[in-house]
């Protein structure tokens, strides 16, 4: 993932939740589970945490945190309003991705690197529509 404060530029210039509770039970449903936000949770060695938590809790939306589904009428559930595409699980072991490697001896016919990106994970079982 990239430094906070390039999460930060590209953010949309807009609060993600309109209170608290909002806020909370999203990433208590979301970030209470995600590797990126694992060293928030080990109260032994507290680290810095997810960089996208940081800026949302500072007034920008990421941009990794698309929409989550709504209904005919607009509505969404708390832990389903957004769908980060940076989520992954602690338990699926290391965050970045472990592409196979090229075999030994061979050429690359393309670089890889334009091809590597976000990939998009199972969310942890939001909500399909608003309560
Ligand atoms: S990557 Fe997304 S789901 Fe994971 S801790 Fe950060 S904001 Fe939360």
């Amino acid at each position: 993932m990239d430094s906070y404060q390039a999460l930060w530029d590209e953010a949309r210039d807009e609060p993600p939740f309109s209170n608290g509770t909002e806020g909370d039970g999203w990433v208590y449903a979301n970030c209470g589970t995600c590797w990126h936000d694992r060293e928030q949770r080990n109260t032994e060695a507290l680290g810095p945490g997810c960089p996208l938590v940081m800026v949302a809790l500072n007034g920008r939306t990421p941009i990794q945190w698309l929409d989550g589904p709504r209904d005919a009428d607009g509505r969404y559930s708390i832990q389903g309003q957004y769908h980060c595409v940076e989520y992954r699980n602690e338990d699926d072991g290391p965050a970045e991705p472990q592409p196979i490697p090229d075999p030994p001896g061979q050429l690359t016919l393309a670089p890889r690197g334009d091809y590597e990106g976000v990939r998009m994970l199972t969310q942890p079982a939001p909500a399909l529509t608003a309560p």
